[in-house]
C-alpha cells in the first residue's frame, strides 16, 4: 500500500470535479483514501477563494487539518494566492493552484512514496451519489466580470474536446449516473478557445460547441441538466430540445442585475428589457422551462432607482429559482476600487426585499403544480416509514428545492417516479407516490 491521504473539498461543484479527480489519481497509483485525520498520512485540503466568507471558511479547514493531522497540502482556487495561505499557515507542507492534480501529486510522492507494485483502482472517485454527476466542459473564463477574479484564479477558458467529454459521459451514464450537469464558468461560450474544433465520438466528428455537444449528450437518455448558462442568441436552439423531452427544461442563467447601469459597472451585457425579451422567447417555445438564476443586490453604485429596477424585473420575469448575495468585496477584484460602496444595513435590506418578492413568486409557482404529477429523482430516505426525498427536473441537487414524497416503501435511491403533487411552500413540494419510470438509457449499462 502506498500510505493513506486524507481529502478536505470545499467549494463549488467545478472545484468537486478537481477533488474527484485528484482522488481517482491518487487511488490508481495504490494510495488509500483516509475515513479521518487519525489515520492519514497526509491531508489534502481542496480550497475555495471566490468570495470572502469562502476564503474565511479555507483558511479554518487548513486550521484544522493542520490542528488534527499536522501534515497538510493545500490546493485549489485559493492555492493561487499562495501567500495568504502562508500568511496564515506557515506550517503548511505545500501550496499548489486550482485544477494541478500533478501538483499535489507531486507533493504526495515527495512524503509518501508510491509504490513500485501498488495495489491499484482505476474505478473514478465520484463524491456524488452513484445517480447523479458533474460533466466540467471547459475550465476558467474569459469575460471580465468587475466583482469577480475567477479569470485571476482558473485563468482563461480552456476547454475540452466533445470527444472527451462524450465519453466521460457515457462512463458515467454507463456506471448508474442518470442525472447529468453540464458545468463550466460560461457554458455557453464552450469552444471558443479551441475553435469549435471537431473531435471523435463513436466514429462521429463532433464540434466542440455546445449544441453539437448537448444534442449528442441528450440522446444517451440520462436527464441532462444546464448550469451556468449566458442568454447568448445560440442558446435559443437549445430549447427546443427542452419541449421534445431531449433535455431537462431548466436553465441556470445567472443575471446578477437589471439595471443596465448597474450591469456595465460589473462589466456585463444587457439588462431587464433584453432579459425579459429573451426569456419571454424561450418560454413560447418551452412553457415548462424552469429557470434558476443570482442577483447581486448592493453592488456599488447601486440606487435605490436600480434596485427597484430589479424588483421590477422579478416581478415580471417570474423566475422559478432565485438566489440572492449581498455584494462583498473579493481582495483583488476591480469592482473593490469603484465609488459608492453601499453600508451593510442597505445590502441587507435591499437583500430582505428581494427574497420577498420572490418567495412569492416562487410559492404561486411552487402551488400551481399541486393536483399535477411530476416525475422526481430520489436522493435520500425520509424520516416517516415510505418517505422518500427528492427533486423534481425543475430543481438541482443542493441549490434547489427538494421533493418529499410517501409510497409503499419500495422506492429506493436513484430510482425516478412519478408522484402527485398535494401541498407545496416556496422551496418544496410534497406528494404522493404514484409510479415508477423505467431506467432506458441508449448508452450499454454497467451499473
Ligand atoms: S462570467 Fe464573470 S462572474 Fe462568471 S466566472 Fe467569468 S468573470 Fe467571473
Amino acid at each position: 500500500m502506498s500510505g493513506k491521504v486524507g481529502f478536505v473539498s470545499l467549494g463549488c461543484p467545478k472545484a468537486l470535479v478537481d477533488s474527484e479527480r485528484i482522488l481517482t489519481q491518487l487511488r490508481s497509483e495504490g494510495y488509500s483514501i483516509a475515513p479521518n485525520y487519525d489515520q492519514a498520512d497526509v491531508v489534502v485540503v481542496n480550497t475555495c477563494g471566490f468570495i470572502t466568507p469562502a476564503v474565511e471558511e479555507s483558511l479554518n479547514a487548513i486550521g484544522e487539518a493542520l490542528e488534527e493531522n499536522g501534515k497538510v497540502i493545500v490546493t485549489g482556487c485559493l492555492g493561487e494566492r499562495p501567500e495568504e495561505i502562508i500568511k496564515r499557515h506557515p506550517s503548511v507542507l505545500a501550496v499548489t493552484g486550482q485544477a494541478d492534480i500533478a501538483g499535489v501529486m507531486e507533493h504526495v510522492h515527495k512524503l509518501l512514496p508510491p509504490d513500485d507494485n501498488p495495489f491499484t483502482s482505476l474505478t473514478p472517485v465520484k463524491l456524488t451519489p452513484r445517480h447523479y454527476s458533474y460533466l466540467k466542459i471547459a475550465e476558467g473564463c474569459n469575460h471580465k466580470c468587475s466583482f469577480c477574479i475567477i479569470p485571476q484564479l482558473r485563468g482563461l477558458q480552456v476547454s475540452r474536446d466533445a470527444g472527451d467529454v462524450l465519453y466521460e459521459a457515457y462512463r458515467l451514464i454507463a456506471g448508474g449516473s442518470k442525472e447529468i450537469m453540464v458545468i463550466a464558468q460560461d457554458s455557453s461560450a464552450y469552444g471558443v478557445d479551441i475553435r469549435h474544433r471537431e473531435s471523435e465520438f463513436q466514429d462521429k466528428q463532433i464540434k466542440a460547441h455546445l449544441i453539437p455537444l448537448v444534442t449528442e449528450l441528450a440522446d444517451m437518455g440520462a436527464w441532462i441538466r444546464l448550469h451556468y448558462v449566458y442568454p447568448y442568441p445560440h442558446i435559443h436552439k437549445l430549447i427546443p430540445l427542452m419541449a421534445q423531452s431531449k433535455l431537462l427544461p431548466y436553465l441556470d442563467v445567472p443575471l446578477q442585475h437589471a439595471s443596465p447601469r448597474v450591469l456595465k459597472a460589473m462589466r456585463r451585457p444587457g439588462g431587464a428589457e433584453s432579459h425579459l425579451k429573451t426569456i419571454q422567447q424561450w418560454r413560447e417555445i418551452c412553457p415548462e422551462l424552469a429557470i434558476r438564476s443570482t442577483f447581486i443586490v448592493g453592488f456599488p453604485g447601486e440606487t435605490e432607482e436600480d434596485f427597484g429596477l430589479l424588483l421590477d424585473f422579478l416581478k415580471e420575469a417570474k423566475l422559478d429559482r432565485v438566489g440572492a448575495f449581498s455584494y462583498s468585496e473579493v481582495p483583488g477584484a476591480a469592482a473593490n476600487m469603484l465609488a459608492g460602496q453601499a453600508p451593510e444595513e442597505i445590502k441587507q435590506e435591499r437583500h430582505e426585499r428581494l427574497m420577498a418578492v420572490q418567495q412569492s413568486i416562487s410559492l404561486a409557482k411552487n402551488q400551481a403544480k399541486i393536483g399535477c404529477e411530476i416525475e422526481v429523482i430520489i436522493d435520500d430516505y425520509g424520516e416517516l416509514p415510505g418517505e422518500v426525498i427528492g427533486r423534481s427536473k425543475a430543481d438541482a441537487p443542493e441549490i434547489d428545492g427538494k421533493v418529499y414524497g410517501t409510497g409503499d416503501g419500495t422506492v429506493k435511491i436513484g430510482d425516478i417516479i412519478r408522484l402527485r403533487v398535494n401541498s407545496a411552500d416556496a422551496y418544496d413540494l410534497e406528494g404522493k407516490i404514484v409510479g415508477q419510470v423505467p431506467w432506458r438509457p441508449s448508452v450499454l449499462s454497467l451499473a
